[in-house]
């Protein structure tokens, strides 16, 4: 058994709470250390009660909360190698040294009944990852902050219960916005996010291939809507005439949300 909370998730901050039947995580911490406890209270759920925090990469809207959370509590937290230490060496609190973990793309970890595997993302940042999180027979995969999907991105999508992808922007509004030039490329690149268009067309890959869950992330508040994220679906699904009403896609909240996914 998975049970999600997305609490927090667009570009200006994350925070993701997973429940198995013995555990507690976050991924990443990414929202103010005060919003971090206002999200977990919205669920009945106390900071004490997690036991682990997996963080994806160091940009600010993925660990803004995390050196709070660390000089406050004693909780582990994983990163992949230079991600850790980044960690480590930037946000210069005592207790990520000692709470630290350092991970490699790949590798199977665990926390309580819930194991953990990050896979390499292609970002601009470190050591940018996702994770497949398995718990029970029951398995969840994460992919935020990507600038395409690879192959190796597409397999650990793949014959998941649950996937939570990034669907971050709306290809004509970044186009004809108020961005710089500069900052418009950087998105747009194999580097940045994925637009709707991009996360429209592995969704319909993933449905052919049976999956049929799904919840749509990290949308960009200047360059994105949710009307855009759904209307730039319906039409790619058309055109792969799959068909939609079998399919159950969600959208994850900008603002604290205590919505919830069972995944049993
Ligand atoms: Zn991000
Ligand atoms: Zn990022």
């Amino acid at each position: 058994m998975i049970n999600l909370h997305p609490l927090y998730s667009s570009s200006s901050g994350n925070l993701f709470h997973i429940q198995s039947q013995k555990g507690n995580i976050l991924i990443d911490a990414g929202v103010s250390y005060k919003a971090i406890n206002e999200g977990l209270k919205s669920i009945d759920k106390d900071i004490t009660d997690i036991n682990a925090v997996l963080i994806t990469h160091e940009h600010i809207d993925h660990i803004r909360g995390l050196p709070l959370l660390c000089r406050k509590n004693d909780i582990p937290i994983y990163a992949c190698g230079k991600t850790a230490e980044y960690l480590e060496n930037e946000l210069n609190e005592r207790n990520i040294k000692n709470n630290i973990f350092k991970l490699e793309y790949g590798q199977a970890y665990k926390v309580k009944d819930i194991e953990f595997t990050p896979f390499q993302t292609s970002h601009d940042a470190l050591m940018p990852c996702g994770y497949r999180i398995k718990s029970g027979d029951k398995t969840l995969s994460f992919a935020t902050d990507l600038g395409y999907v690879s192959d190796e991105v597409y397999e650990n999508l793949k014959y998941s219960d649950f996937v939570v992808l990034e669907s971050n922007y709306d290809r004509t509004m970044l186009d004809f916005g108020r961005y710089p030039y500069p900052v418009k490329m950087r998105i747009k690149g194999n580097l940045g996010h994925l637009s709707n268009d991009d996360t429209s067309d592995t969704i319909s890959k993933l449905a052919k291939d049976g999956q049929t869950d799904f919840l749509l992330a990290h949308l960009s508040p200047n360059n994105n809507t949710n009307d855009l994220v759904y209307s730039t679906l319906e039409d790619v699904l058309l055109k792969n005439d799959i068909d939609n009403s079998k399919l159950n896609i969600n959208l994850a909240s900008k603002e604290l949300s205590n919505e919830e996914y069972f995944i049993c």
